[in-house]
C-alpha cells in the first residue's frame, strides 16, 4: 500500500496565526481569556485550549473576563464597539485575507453596489462579512441561489475565502445576466485554492481518499466534496479512531489531505496507524466502503 500525503494538508497560515495568538495570549495575560466562538472548527484543538483555560464564549455580552480573542473568521464591526463599551480587551486574530474580504465588502457598499457574497450564510466568516456589506447584502451558496435577487442595477461580488473557484465563477457569470454593472473582487484565499487543486489531483491517482478534519469544518467538508467529484471513494474522518483496518484489504494507494483547521499531530497519527496496520498484516477480510455522504 502506498500513501500519498498532500503537501498542503493541515493548518493554513491564518489558522496557525490564530492558534499562536490564542496560546500566547493565554500565557501572557493575567485573568480570564476566552475566544469568540470556537477558535477553529476542530474539536480536538478546542479541547486542548480548554485545558489551558481558554474557553469559547458567544460574544462580548455576558463575558465577565478581561480579554477576548477574535478568531481567524473575523467578527462584525459591532463586536469592536461592544468590547470598547464593556472595557473588554480584544486580541484580533482575524486572518488578513478575511480582513481583505471585509474591506472590499465595505468599499462596495460605500460605492453603492448591492453586495453579493458567495458562500455559506451560516458560516461565521460570512456573517462577519455581511455586517460590513450592509443591510442589502445577499448571500448565495451557488448560482441557483440567486433566484431571489431579481434585476439589479449594480452588483458587487465577493467570496467566502474557502469556496471553490468554480462556484464563484458561476455566480459571477449569472450576475452578469441580471445586473447592468458587475464589480468583482476575488477574495478566495490562495491557500484554499492550492489545497483544493492538490486534493483533487491526489484523489485522481488513488483508490481511497481520506480527508481529515472536523465535521463542523466547512473547508474540510468542501475538500471531501471535491475529492468525491473525481469519482474516487472518499471518507471524511476526524481522528485516528475512525481508521478501519478493512480499508487495507482493497486499496493499493491511499491519498490523505486535511482541512485548514486540522492539526499536524492528528494527520501524523492517521499515517502512522495505516503504516502500522500494513506492517502488522491486520485488516484481513475487509470490503470496500460505500461512498460516504456528508
Ligand atoms: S483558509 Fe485562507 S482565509 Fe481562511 S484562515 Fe486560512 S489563510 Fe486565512
Amino acid at each position: 500500500m502506498e500513501i500519498l500525503l498532500a503537501a498542503k494538508a493541515g493548518f493554513c497560515f491564518g489558522v496557525k496565526r490564530a492558534i499562536k495568538t490564542a496560546y500566547d495570549t493565554a500565557r501572557e495575560i493575567d485573568g480570564e481569556v476566552a475566544t469568540i466562538g470556537p477558535l477553529i472548527h476542530n474539536p480536538q484543538v478546542v479541547s486542548r485550549l480548554k485545558e489551558m483555560g481558554v474557553h469559547p464564549v458567544e460574544g462580548v455580552k455576558g463575558f465577565h473576563g478581561n480579554t477576548l480573542v477574535i478568531r481567524s473568521h473575523g467578527v462584525p464591526p459591532s463586536v469592536y464597539v461592544d468590547a470598547e463599551r464593556a472595557g473588554v480587551h480584544l486580541v484580533d486574530a482575524t486572518c488578513p485575507f478575511v480582513k481583505n474580504a471585509q474591506d472590499y465588502a465595505s468599499l462596495l457598499r460605500e460605492e453603492g453596489y448591492r453586495v453579493v457574497i458567495v458562500g455559506d450564510r451560516n458560516h461565521p466568516e460570512v456573517q462577519g462579512i455581511m455586517a460590513y456589506a450592509g443591510d442589502q447584502a445577499y448571500v448565495a451558496v451557488d448560482a441557483e441561489d440567486l433566484g431571489g435577487l431579481g434585476k439589479v442595477r449594480r452588483i458587487g461580488v465577493i467570496a467566502q475565502t474557502t469556496i471553490p473557484l468554480e462556484r464563484f465563477r458561476s455566480v459571477v457569470s449569472h450576475c452578469l445576466e441580471i445586473a447592468g454593472e458587475v464589480k468583482v473582487f476575488n477574495t478566495i484565499c490562495d491557500a484554499t485554492r492550492i489545497r483544493q487543486e492538490e486534493a483533487q489531483d491526489i484523489a485522481r491517482k488513488v483508490d481511497l481518499m481520506l480527508v481529515v478534519g472536523g465535521r463542523n469544518s466547512g473547508n474540510t467538508t468542501r475538500l471531501a466534496e471535491l475529492c468525491r467529484e473525481t469519482g474516487t471513494r472518499t471518507i471524511h474522518l476526524e481522528t485516528v479512531l475512525e481508521v478501519d483496518p478493512a480499508w487495507l484489504e482493497w486499496v493499493e494507494k491511499i491519498g490523505i489531505t486535511a482541512g485548514a483547521s486540522t492539526p499536524e499531530w492528528i494527520i501524523r497519527e492517521i499515517v502512522e496507524k495505516l503504516h502500522h496496520l500494513q506492517e502488522s498484516g491486520e485488516g484481513a477480510g475487509g470490503t470496500a466502503p460505500q461512498q460516504e455522504q456528508n
